[in-house]
């Protein structure tokens, strides 16, 4: 597998494309994590001060391919005004995920309304995110398991659900969706209601993860 493949080269010129025509920076940096505040991660959208995609490739082809697909989703759902995007902003100053994440240091305290009510939406966002990620994958064939980028992604919203227990996000490198024993329990199809994940998920992400 290479850049030069057919389905690869279409799809990475596809998302250069849409980025030029929209004044969106792509930033495909040749590093294995790109540095994102104190935290390492495989890529990043950030929508303020100026819209910008950044993925790390200097790791397996289908791994940055899937976080690239991923990023450019957000980067669409910010594009068309999404309403699970839209919906993350509170007000002026207040978005969901900022609230979670000053909740998690200890910096604000949220009554439990509160808290469901911003996971919930932050949910919806990956959730959306990852449908549309889907559907890229699927139309530029891709070298994706598409069953288990599902799992990983039903994963990731059941995480959010666990954080909300422990209050804590995953310590160091042990992402939920690194152990095949945790993502392998969740579907390989999308489900309605992905906020209500089975308890022995929870007590194998309490063990593993934080
Ligand atoms: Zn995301």
């Amino acid at each position: 597998m290479k850049v030069s493949d057919p389905n690869i080269k279409e799809f990475i010129d596809f998302v250069k494309q849409t980025c030029k025509e929209n004044n969106i920076v792509l930033k495909l940096v040749n590093k294995p994590a790109i540095k994102l505040g104190s935290d390492y991660c495989g890529g990043y959208f950030m929508s303020d001060p100026k819209p910008i995609i950044v993925v790390a490739v200097k790791r397996p082809i289908n791994i940055w391919l899937s976080i690239l697909s991923h990023e450019f989703s957000h980067c669409m759902q910010y594009l068309e005004k999404d309403i699970t995007w839209n919906k993350l902003t509170i007000n002026k100053e207040k978005d969901c995920i900022t609230e979670i994440w000053k909740w998690l240091d200890h910096q604000i305290e949220l009554p439990t309304k509160k808290l469901n009510n911003y996971i919930n939406r932050i949910i919806d966002m990956e959730y959306n995110c990852d449908q549309r990620s889907c559907e890229l994958i699927k139309s530029f064939n891709l070298p994706i398991d598409i069953k288990e980028y599902k799992q990983k992604s039903i994963c990731y919203s059941w995480f959010y659900i666990a954080l909300k227990q422990h209050r804590s996000w995953y310590k160091d490198c042990n992402s939920p969706y690194k152990y095949p024993e945790i993502f392998t329990m969740c579907p390989t199809r999308w489900i309605k209601n992905i906020y209500n994940p089975p308890t022995k998920f929870i007590e194998l992400v309490a063990r593993k993860c934080f």
